[in-house]
């Protein structure tokens, strides 16, 4: 599966055009530089990193087909650009030693972060939960201490001949030949390899083994959708790499009532006419499982999409959780259905709320009365009255018509 990691860095959609990615890098590039922003280092990188990939369309095309890992493996199916060396070039200047902003470069390789999103209800993160979350990582082999053999033992891989990258030539048309190169795969471009016999016997010479590890995910009071929860380390291990993170993301799930901005909660109340009028009491389940009891008198009158404020029962905020914002509520209003015509009940609403308006009819030749009929949004702009007034033209018909043309 394609991800859109890249894209996400730059803030840009897939489709983006060239033009799109080079403004959002020139953008993001400025604000992250670390003549600037001395902290933001890693992000200047990320950011680096990815306008290199999606610039190039080779690259790109490789990368929307087949994410980070077709950029790993050297395009595997369509780009081959260049094996281990380019592998180093991407992900040792990307996740590797911290070059920028004056780092040694002789500080250990660190391996890839792992993203994980974890979905979590606006209940969670109200009330703050811990949700258990079983990964499977890759973990270096216990027996052989991701030697992944006898140690000594190593000879010359066989298959790439001690280069450690496998060149294949793939035949694109009458004399011509692209050669494509990737990372060896029994040696993992190293360019030695134990023989069948001197190979650990746990990881079969992988030097690794996967193992199935469960975090204990602290979903805090007031955190926020796409909000990241790094475990440091925990991602896989490989022989010679500081290991990556595990990142959790969380994704807020949709809510029946509430939509949350930041710690605002926003929900819609539809009410009826005569409580819009007469004053209405009703419940809010909250999210920690309270009842609040909204009433508003009579009197108080209530309009279409009037907002009203409930004080302090928004959502709370983030590692200051007794600090909570506000809830909006938005009202709708539900008028009287069409049947409401009996003369004497509108007699009676004219005595409470005052008496329709007396308009003073104008009569004679220029007066015409027109119907009023429901809007149902696909007409245009007086079209039907416009092709009655052609037809009359017909008869009196002054003007040349284009049919008469033809004949
Ligand atoms: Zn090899
Ligand atoms: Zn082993």
């Amino acid at each position: 599966m394609a991800d859109s990691k890249l894209y996400d860095l730059l803030g840009v959609s897939k489709g983006a055009s060239d033009a799109e990615l080079k403004k959002a890098y020139r953008k993001l590039a400025k604000e992250f530089h670390p003549d600037k922003n001395p902290d933001a280092g890693e992000k200047f990188k990320e950011i680096s990193f990815a306008y290199e990939v999606l610039s190039d369309p080779e690259k790109r095309q490789t990368y929307d087909r087949y994410g980070m890992d077709g950029l790993k493996e050297g395009g595997g199916g369509g780009g081959g650009f260049g094996g281990a060396s380019m592998f180093e070039d991407l992900f040792g200047g990307f996740f590797g030693f911290p070059g920028m902003g004056g780092g040694g470069r002789n500080r250990r390789q660190r391996g890839e972060d792992t993203i994980h999103p974890l979905r979590v209800s606006l209940e969670d993160m109200y009330n703050g939960k811990t949700s258990k979350l079983q990964l499977s990582k890759t973990v270096i082999c216990k027996k052989c201490n991701g030697a992944g053999g006898k140690p000594g033992a190593m000879v010359r891989c066989r298959t790439c001949s001690g280069r450690g990258v496998k060149v294949t030539l793939r035949q694109l048309g009458p004399g011509m030949v692209q050669q494509m190169q990737s990372i060896c795969p029994d040696c993992q471009g190293e360019g030695e390899s134990f023989s069948e016999r001197d190979k650990c016997k746990e990881c079969k010479g992988k030097k690794v083994a996967k193992e199935s590890k469960i975090l204990e995910v602290h979903v805090d009071k007031g955190m926020s959708h796409e909000q990241k929860i790094p475990f440091r380390g925990e991602g896989d291990q490989v022989p010679g790499v500081e290991p990556g993170d595990v990142i959790i993301i969380l994704q807020q799930k949709e809510h029946e009532v509430f939509t949350r901005s930041g710690s605002s909660l926003y929900m819609t109340k539809t009410i009826g006419l005569t409580e819009a009028l007469c004053g209405f009491s009703f419940v809010v389940k909250q999210l920690d499982g309270r009842d609040l009891l909204v009433s508003n008198p009579p009197g108080e009158v209530v309009h279409p999409g009037m907002m009203k404020t409930v004080v302090g029962e928004g959502m709370p905020k983030y590692r200051n959780p007794f600090d909570k914002g506000n809830l909006y509520i938005k009202f709708d209003i539900t008028f009287p259905a069409n049947n409401f015509v009996d003369e004497a009940k509108l007699k009676e609403l004219e005595s409470l709320l005052g008496k329709r308006p007396v308009v003073e009819l104008p009569e004679g030749e220029h007066v015409e009365e027109v119907n009023l009929v429901d809007f149902d949004g696909t007409q245009e702009g007086g079209s039907g009255r416009g092709e009655a007034y052609h037809e009359d033209d017909d008869d009196a018909g002054p003007g040349p018509r284009v049919q008469c043309a033809h004949q």
